[in-house]
């Protein structure tokens, strides 16, 4: 359910054009051009003739690709924003700093109002991992950077990235692994991508290793997380996504000492972040260009 703030302050910044909620004030079919939408209903969009594209308020976009009856030809355009990847870069540098200074090992011992400093590694004897340096993972990556710590990232794809030591293809897999102490995993759900971080991807990560899953659920297999936590391998995992969202309630997870949960709020959208953006793409195809961030289907993100 959107709350009303939310539709209220994109009517406002789109106030230019006829906005109509669905499914009440659609009207005829054949009026509607453009669709901002953040999870269509299966089959919802099957009808509409004149579609031009169809906005997505979020950056992960992986229900589109799934959803086959979506209309054919019509651009699909995810969601990008510097402040969607600022926010994503606070999240991943609360998490990673938290384990670096030992917060959990302290709230433990003051728990038993044990007075004891713990030895402490520099950020420059830390390696983080970034899985998936396109918009999001390179700002954390640039911000982990600036603390300090040595970064590396994969990708499908060659990159150079300043300072970042970077990897990519599944031959360099393991090499990339090999050396994360931290592990940040920003990858987009496609058919390559689901499951890699199983059994084998854990074994190839220095022993303790931290895991941070912002990208899909599904990227890792939970059985072979747990069992990687119960051996100490892996040494704790912080997870934004899940297979199944919201995360039923006789999930292992919930209840695991190592593992830190939060509701897939990683980062979120706010609309104003939306509403150039939106105008910006219809603006394009109103003039004959091509819209940005545009779905590549073959690739699946
Ligand atoms: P993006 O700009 O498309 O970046 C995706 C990155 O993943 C790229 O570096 C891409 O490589 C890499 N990648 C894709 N498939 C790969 C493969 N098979 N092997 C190696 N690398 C691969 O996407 P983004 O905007 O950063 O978003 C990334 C994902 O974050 C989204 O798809 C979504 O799942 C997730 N997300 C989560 C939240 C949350 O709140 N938890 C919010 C927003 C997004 P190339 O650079 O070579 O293309």
């Amino acid at each position: 359910m959107i709350p009303q703030w939310w539709l209220d302050v994109l009517v406002e910044g789109l106030s230019g054009h006829d906005l109509r909620r669905w499914p009440d004030e659609v009207g005829s079919p054949g009026e509607i051009e453009y669709v901002i939408t953040l999870k269509p209903e299966p089959n919802s969009l099957s009808n509409y003739p004149n579609l031009r594209a169809i906005f997505s308020t979020a950056a992960g976009i992986d229900h589109f690709i799934f959803d086959k009856t979506l209309p054919k030809g019509v651009p699909i355009c995810r969601f990008s924003h510097p402040e969607l990847a600022s926010r994503m870069s606070e999240y991943i540098l609360l998490n990673i700093l938290r384990f670096h200074r030992q917060l959990p090992a302290y709230q433990e011992q003051q728990k038993a109002k044990l007075w004891k400093p713990l030895q402490q590694k520099a950020a420059q004897d830390v390696t983080v991992g970034v899985m998936g340096i396109g918009n999001l993972g390179l700002d954390s990556a640039q911000k982990l950077l600036s603390v300090g710590f040595n970064v590396r990232g994969w990708s499908r794809t060659p990159k150079i990235a300043q300072g970042i030591e970077c990897f990519h293809g599944q031959a360099q897999l393991e090499g990339f692994l090999a050396g994360a102490d931290y592990l940040a995993c920003f990858l987009p759900l496609t058919p390559e991508t689901k499951g890699i971080l199983n059994a084998r991807a854990f074994s190839s990560l220095p022993q303790g290793a931290v895991i941070i899953n912002v990208g899909r659920g599904a990227c890792i297999v939970e059985k072979d997380l747990l069992d990687g936590l119960s051996t100490g391998s892996i040494g704790a995992a912080v997870l934004d996504v899940f297979e199944t969202e919201p995360l039923p309630p006789e999930h292992p997870f919930w209840v695991h000492p190592n593992i830190l949960i939060t509701p897939h709020i990683s980062t979120v959208t706010h609309p104003r972040m939306l509403v150039p953006n939106i105008q910006d793409n219809i603006a394009r195809i109103e003039s004959g260009r091509p819209p940005t961030n545009v779905v590549d289907a073959t690739r699946g993100y």
